[in-house]
C-alpha cells in the first residue's frame, strides 16, 4: 500500500472532496510502466482537479497531479527498465487518467520521457508542466524569429509558474525582459529571474477602441489573455509573435481588432504543452536543461507534501502561488 491524493465525489450532494489516502498498485489504472514518483507540482489544472473539477475529472475517485517525475519500477515497454529516471507531462494524466499526487503511478510508455542529463527529478518538476510550456513559447519565438538585441520581451503572469519559468529563460539568453504582474511585492523576486523592468499589470488592463499603439514589444510570452492580450497585441512590433499559453485572466481575447495582424503581420501562436509529441518534449527538456540556470529555479521552488495539495490547489486558482510549488509525494 502506499499514499495518494484521492478525491471522492459524493453523489447525493455532487460535492468533491480530497484526502490523503492509502491505495494499492492494482488500484492504479493499467498501463506498460509502473513509477516510483518522487515529485510532482501543483499547475493551475491541478487546482481545478483537486477542487470542484472544473469538467476537467471524467471519473472519481480520482488521483490528480498533471506532471512528476521519479524511477521505473516495473515495465513492459522494452524503451524503459527499473532504475531508469523519467519525466511524465501532458497527455491528461491528472485529468483522464490517475495521476502523480501518489507514490506511485502507471501511465503509457509513449507519455513519458527519460530525465534529461543536468535535471534530477526535484529540479525536473521545479520546471513541470508550466516550465516546459515556457520553453515551447521561447522555442515557438525563435522559430518567428526572435533573436536577443530586437527589443523587449513581455512576459504576463510573470510571477507564476509560467511566468516565472519564461523570465528566467529568455533573460538567461540575453534577452531583455519586461515582466507584467499584479503584484508589486513581487518585483524584488522577478528582477532577481533576470527581469530588467517590472510592468504594473494596471497599464495593459484598460480596454481601448484604437486599432493600434505605439510599437513595443519584439516578443510576447502571455499566461493570462483577456484584456491584457488584447492590448499586448496591438503594442507588438512589426513581424514580431505573441506565444499564448494561458488564461488566467479570461477566456477570450478582449478590446482586440484585426488591424496587428493585417498592418503590422503579428503571429498569434497557440503554445499547447498538453499532446506535444515524444521529439518535441525531449528536445524541449534538453534545452531546459541547458538554458535555464539552476539557481535562478531554486528561487522560485517552494516545497510541500501530499497534505497541503487542497489548499495549494485553491491558492493557485485565486492566482496566489509565487514560482512553483514543488510536492514530493514521500515526505
Ligand atoms: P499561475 O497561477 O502560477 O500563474 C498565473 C499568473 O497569472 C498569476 O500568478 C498572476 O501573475 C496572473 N494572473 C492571475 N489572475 C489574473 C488576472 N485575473 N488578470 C491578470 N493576471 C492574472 O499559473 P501557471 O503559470 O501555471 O499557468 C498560467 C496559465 O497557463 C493558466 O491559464 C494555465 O492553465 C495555463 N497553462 C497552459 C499550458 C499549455 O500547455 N498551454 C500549460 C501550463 C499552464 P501576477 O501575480 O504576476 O500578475
Amino acid at each position: 500500500m502506499f499514499n495518494a491524493l484521492v478525491v471522492e465525489k459524493d453523489e447525493d450532494s455532487g460535492k468533491t472532496s480530497a484526502a490523503v489516502k492509502q491505495i494499492a498498485v492494482d488500484d492504479l489504472p493499467e498501463a506498460e510502466v509502473l513509477v516510483a514518483v518522487e515529485y510532482s507540482t501543483v499547475n493551475y489544472k491541478d487546482g481545478l482537479c483537486v477542487g470542484p473539477g472544473g469538467g476537467l475529472v471524467r471519473r472519481y475517485p480520482h488521483v490528480p497531479g498533471i506532471d512528476f517525475a521519479g524511477t521505473v519500477e516495473a515495465s513492459t515497454d522494452d524503451r524503459y527498465k527499473p532504475g531508469d529516471k523519467v519525466i511524465l507531462t501532458g497527455w491528461r494524466v491528472g485529468e483522464a487518467h490517475w495521476g502523480g499526487y501518489a507514490q506511485k503511478a502507471r501511465v503509457r510508455a509513449d507519455w513519458l520521457v527519460p530525465l534529461p542529463e543536468g535535471l534530477d527529478t526535484r529540479a525536473a518538476m521545479a520546471v513541470g508542466t508550466a516550465g516546459l510550456t515556457a520553453m515551447l513559447s521561447v522555442m515557438a519565438l525563435e522559430d518567428h524569429g526572435l533573436e536577443p538585441g530586437h527589443g523587449p520581451v513581455l512576459v504576463t503572469g510573470a510571477a507564476g509558474g509560467v511566468g516565472s519559468v519564461a523570465t528566467a529563460i529568455l533573460a538567461h539568453l540575453g534577452h531583455e525582459v519586461a515582466a507584467v504582474t499584479g503584484r508589486p511585492e513581487t518585483e524584488d523576486y522577478l528582477k532577481d529571474l533576470g527581469a530588467s523592468r517590472i510592468v504594473p499589470r494596471e497599464e495593459l488592463t484598460e480596454v481601448t477602441k484604437k486599432p493600434l499603439e505605439g510599437e513595443q514589444w519584439a516578443g510576447c510570452v502571455d499566461a493570462v489573455a483577456g484584456v491584457m492580450l488584447g492590448r499586448i497585441l496591438k503594442q507588438m512590433k512589426y513581424g514580431t509573435s505573441v506565444a499564448a499559453v494561458g488564461l488566467a485572466g479570461g477566456a477570450a481575447i478582449e478590446g482586440a481588432l484585426i488591424t496587428p495582424f493585417i498592418l503590422r503581420g503579428v503571429n498569434l501562436l497557440g503554445i499547447d504543452s498538453v499532446m506535444q509529441p515524444y521529439e518535441n518534449r525531449l528536445r524541449a527538456w534538453e534545452r531546459i536543461a541547458r538554458d535555464l540556470p539552476m539557481e535562478k529555479l531554486e528561487a522560485m521552488i517552494r516545497p510541500a507534501t501530499l497534505s497541503d495539495l487542497p489548499e495549494l490547489g485553491r491558492d493557485i486558482l485565486k492566482g496566489q502561488v509565487k514560482g512553483r510549488v514543488v510536492v514530493d509525494v514521500n515526505a
